[in-house]
């Protein structure tokens, strides 16, 4: 079985706690462990892609998918009106820690502008 933690979670693999928000036969979504905002869930597709820099043209359906995933959840956490960021970590210089693709969803609180970082 595959070492990737975020394959076990996506596919209910793990005795993980983790609060799942969404699931269908490609992707779950789930709380992250260690919230950088209000809200903070994971979009994870259940096929292991390691990082954004794998990707093939097949993949842009299942990307799509995420993306609006990640969209409804935000609308049904109620972040419409204010706003929120979907970020994609990639690699060592992206601050990637787990590798296979994930897009966080963050909002709630006012985040920092992009030229702070
Ligand atoms: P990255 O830095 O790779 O883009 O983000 C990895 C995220 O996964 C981090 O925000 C981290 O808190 C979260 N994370 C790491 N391990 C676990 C875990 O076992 N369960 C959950 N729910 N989130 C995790
Ligand atoms: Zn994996």
């Amino acid at each position: 079985m595959s070492e990737c933690i975020f394959c076990k979670i996506a596919n209910r693999l793990s005795g993980s706690d983790a609060e799942y928000h969404f699931e269908d036969d490609q992707i779950s979504a789930f709380d992250d462990i260690n919230p950088q905002a209000p809200i903070h869930i994971l979009i994870v597709p259940k096929r292991h892609i390691p990082t954004i820099a794998d990707i093939v043209d097949s993949d842009t359906e299942l990307l799509g998918r995420m993306v609006r995933v990640a969209s409804e959840l935000a609308k049904s956490h109620h972040l419409n009106e204010n706003g929120y960021r979907l970020v994609f970590n990639v690699k060592d210089h992206g601050g990637q820690v787990v590798d296979h693709i994930h897009l966080h969803l963050l909002g709630g609180r006012q985040l920092g502008k992009m030229n702070n970082n």
